[in-house]
């Protein structure tokens, strides 16, 4: 997964009324954007939990839990408060769209609608939506390589973490970071070792879609493989190592530039092992690498095993 991937827009529509889905499926089916619709309140914010939509059409009057309760729960969510609402409904009143408002909804579209005012008020809310992902994306790349950023690192590294605790599954760490880069941009100098920087994080992102390529910082690369264990990464890492020595720079023919790598499982770490001892284990590995003469694959030992 790289930040660059970018799907079709989503919208989920809570209403009631089996007539306004259908009516939706038909006029919105050559936009391009994937719909949902739930005729209840309930699974509709199941739906917005899962799908993570981009905008949410959303009914006033339903039986029971009716629009201004689900905006509430919306709101609340810190995973869902983002997204922008448009309020659909009949009783226009005054009073319903300044408490929409009010509540957070982006806007207010009066029933029957005109579908084409509906989808310009879409657009207009994927627009905004648009850009607060992408400021919220570029909070997370890193802006020489297009990686993941340490921010990013950290959250999915923890979150990864977690997951494969809970599911019993492995997670590998695989730290890489250039040999002799300092000396590389003293002699090159610096826009030589940016370009080099760029070239390993493109190598670095060949990997598994599920492999997650970040920049830990300066010439370090962090890179998460949910799912595989050490002996994997150790091979994923070792694939890596050769890329880097293999590869040609035009601007500098016979150059050989190499990286050292560390590689850890959690699960070797023992059970009260944490995010932080991971990243060190992994650390710790390449420092061996790096004492053992550079361009090597080092492995943490296996502490324990708790699986
Ligand atoms: P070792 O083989 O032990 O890893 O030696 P090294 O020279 O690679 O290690 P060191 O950590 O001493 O040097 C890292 C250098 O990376 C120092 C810093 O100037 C350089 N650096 C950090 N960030 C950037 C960057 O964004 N661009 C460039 N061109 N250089 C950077
Ligand atoms: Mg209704
Ligand atoms: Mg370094
Ligand atoms: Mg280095």
């Amino acid at each position: 997964m790289s930040p660059s991937d970018v799907p079709l827009p989503k919208v989920l529509a809570i209403d009631d009324s089996e007539l306004i889905h259908r009516l939706l499926r038909v006029r919105l089916q050559y936009e391009q954007l994937e719909l949902h619709g739930s005729t209840k309140a309930e699974d509709g914010l199941r739906l917005a939990r899962e799908l993570r939509p981009d905008v949410i059409l959303l009914d006033i009057e339903m039986e029971g839990m009716d629009g201004f309760h689900v905006l509430q729960v919306l709101k609340s969510d810190i995973d869902l408060q983002d997204i922008p609402v448009i309020f659909i409904s009949a009783t226009a009143s005054m009073e319903d769209r300044v408490r929409a408002l009010d509540l957070g909804a982006i806007d207010f579209v009066g029933k029957p609608f005109e579908v084409v005012e509906l989808k310009a008020r879409v657009r207009s809310a994927l627009r905004v939506q648009h850009l607060v992902k992408m400021l919220a994306q570029r909070a997370q790349v890193d802006g020489l390589t297009g990686l993941w950023n340490r921010t990013y690192f950290d959250r999915r590294l923890l979150q990864e973490v977690s997951e494969a605790t809970r599911h019993n599954r492995s997670v590998s760490l695989v730290m890489c970071d250039v040999d002799g880069f300092k000396r590389l941009n003293d002699e090159r100098g610096h826009p030589f070792g940016d370009m080099v920087l760029e070239r390993v994080a493109k190598i670095l992102q060949g990997g598994r879609g599920s492999d997650v390529a970040c920049r830990y910082g300066g010439e370090e690369f962090g890179i998460i493989l949910p799912n595989t264990a050490a002996i994997e990464a150790i091979e994923v890492a070792e694939r890596y190592r050769r890329a880097m020595e293999q590869e040609i720079w035009a601007m500098a023919p016979g150059m050989v530039i190499t990286s050292s790598f560390g590689v850890a499982e959690f699960r070797n770490l023992g059970a009260d092992a944490g995010v932080n001892d991971l990243v060190q284990a992994a650390d710790g590995a390449l420092y061996r690498a790096k004492l053992n003469g550079r361009n090597r694959v080092e492995a943490a030992m296996a502490t324990h095993r708790t699986a």
